[in-house]
């Protein structure tokens, strides 16, 4: 597989590319044109910073092209829907620069508490006020952190060891994070009137766009100060800019601006504020962690892996990886259920009993991308499956039952046509242990994997030996019989692991016996 490398990458993500003895690297930077559009062509994965545009014409170029690795947070320069429509995985490295983000914050509110920006620049000019510069100690003040997350909680951890008492708003994170890492649940209304320092760490959405405005900087204490090192746009800027010419708020550390480089922004000349350009992220460690993630999560992501942070994957947290026997096995339901049903699939749901009900969404996809691989083979993936899916009007749907039936767990597959529908359960006894456990009513216990044949009888004797005879002449080892019945002398359903598939010949044999209503070959 060829990954094409089209910006410059930190020597420690090149490494990893390059030992990876299954992977060609094309190390290209600053690629451009025509020669770019033939290099994604004959490659299977493309890494880019923010110099390569990666446009729907770039996309549609690649026609191998599985991965987009955008070594860094931004993607701003990846057109996300074209890939997605082509069924192309966006990889991005988000966590990379938490650490940095943390740092700098403790590093831009040390900085304002002790005017360190002015006084190193009063020293340059040969001045010696020492009076000018008193400063304000972190101990024994309140912080008011906005946002609980990665980097709200790595703040609480390390402005308590300043002696500051952590106080925090966060709708959205469970009171556990907040005992965990020392910090006070409150209210925002508390928490804008009782912090002697408030840092904003949430998201830009639009229920954060503007939400620290003039009515909430009035609740604030007189003199507070405040840090932005989330997102631009969080603090209304003129009402920040407005509080802190008047004196009501005593100083401001910013990193971040609603428009990037700021331009007639009354930030700029407010007083007692300190500015930095967005480099929050911009570390040595940070620039190396994103390669090295970028370049770990574009092989895995080739070598078949979903456990990466990709952006347009219709599923969330996908860090734990022992949802991967499940999803596996939710797979191989679909491409069951697909092979032995008749006529165009309508309708496809999936239905847990006893599974954590966050893989929901992530055994649904797996199903359908199971289901529609038989029809669609290699343009059918966990990152468009639901799209293709819906794109061929089938209705998808999807039910948990917290309490296990007979099994610990148990997740089933439907899956409906015109004229058929066909339901297939499957339990999980260990992490390698998949069974198929009903198919159709039918209760068996065969594993999921091979080549089965999956044969409708009527419940008369003589038929297990006929199978075994017509594949018996033809060299065809079996290497597990099914049996299962509805009533004595009714239908019964088998299901023949077999060591080689077969040819037409042999199936139209095994059709050819009267006993025989339905068989059909299932690859798994
Ligand atoms: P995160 O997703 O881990 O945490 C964000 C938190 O905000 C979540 O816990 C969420 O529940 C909370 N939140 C969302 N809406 C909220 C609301 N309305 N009120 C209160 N809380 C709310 O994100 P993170 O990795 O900690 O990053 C935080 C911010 O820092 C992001 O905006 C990110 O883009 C920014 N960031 C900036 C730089 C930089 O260079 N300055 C670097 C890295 C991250």
């Amino acid at each position: 597989m060829k990954i094409l490398v089209t910006d410059t990458l930190a020597d420690s993500g090149l490494a990893i590319l390059r030992a990876a003895s299954d992977m060609e690297v094309d190390y290209r930077p600053g690629l451009k044109g025509d020669a770019l559009l033939k290099a994604v062509s004959e490659s299977d994965a493309l890494i880019t910073r923010s110099g390569t545009a990666v446009t729907e014409e770039l996309v549609n170029a690649g026609d191998r092209l599985r991965i987009v690795g955008r070594a860094g947070v931004g993607l701003d320069n990846v057109d996300v829907d074209a890939c997605t429509a082509r069924g192309i995985l966006v990889i991005n490295a988000p966590t990379a620069n938490i650490m940095s983000a943390t740092e700098h914050t403790m590093a831009m509110l040390l900085a304002l508490c002790r005017n360190i920006p002015e006084a190193h620049a009063s020293v340059k000019r040969g001045e010696w006020n020492r009076s000018k510069f008193l400063g304000t100690e972190l101990d024994g003040k309140t912080l008011g952190i906005i946002g609980l997350g990665r980097i709200g909680t790595r703040i609480t951890i390390r402005a308590r060891a300043f002696g500051m008492r952590v106080i925090a708003y966060d709708p959205y994170v469970a009171p556990s994070v907040f005992d965990k890492v020392g910090a006070e649940r409150v209210s925002l209304d508390d928490l804008l009137t009782r912090a002697d320092v408030i840092t904003v760490h949430t998201p830009l959405t639009d229920e954060t766009r503007g939400m620290i405005g003039a009515g909430e900087i009035a609740k604030m204490k007189d003199g507070v100060v405040v840090l932005n090192i989330a997102r631009g746009g969080i603090y209304e800027e003129q009402s920040l800019a407005d509080a802190l010419n008047s004196g009501k708020i005593a100083g401001a550390a910013i990193d971040v601006y609603v428009e990037e480089p700021p331009k007639d922004n009354p930030l700029l000349s407010a007083k007692n504020i300190i500015l930095s350009p967005h480099i929050g992220a911009n570390t040595i460690e940070a620039q190396d962690r994103v390669a090295v993630q970028t370049s770990e999560m574009v092989i895995d992501a080739l070598r078949g892996s979903i456990f990466v942070s990709a952006v347009n994957l219709p599923f969330e947290g996908l860090a734990d990886a022992d949802a991967a026997p499940f999803i596996n096995m939710a797979e191989r339901l679909g491409l069951f259920a697909a092979q032995i049903i008749s006529g165009p699939i309508t309708r496809a749901a999936i239905e847990l009993w006893g599974v954590d009900e966050r893989l929901t969404r992530i055994l649904s996809v797996a199903a359908l991308k199971g289901m529609l691989t038989p029809r669609l083979a290699e343009s059918v993936n966990f990152v468009n499956a639901e799209q293709v899916a819906q794109q061929r009007g089938i209705a998808i749907g999807a039910t948990t039952h917290p309490t296990p039936l007979d099994y610990t767990n148990l997740v089933t597959f439907r899956a409906s046509s015109a004229t058929d529908e066909t339901c297939v359960s499957a339990t999980l006894f260990s992490e390698k242990n998949q069974r198929i456990v009903s198919v159709n009513n039918f209760r068996v216990e065969f594993k999921p994997e091979g080549t089965l044949l999956y044969i409708i009888n009527k419940d008369v004797p003589g038929v297990v030996g006929k199978v075994g005879t017509i594949l018996g002449d033809r060299e065809i080892n079996i290497a597990e019989y099914n049996l299962a019945r509805e009533t004595s002398g009714g239908k019964a359903l088998a299901i023949v692991t077999i060591d080689s598939p077969l040819d037409s010949d042999t199936m139209n044999a095994l059709r050819f016996f009267k006993a025989i209503e339905e068989v059909k070959q299932v690859r798994l």
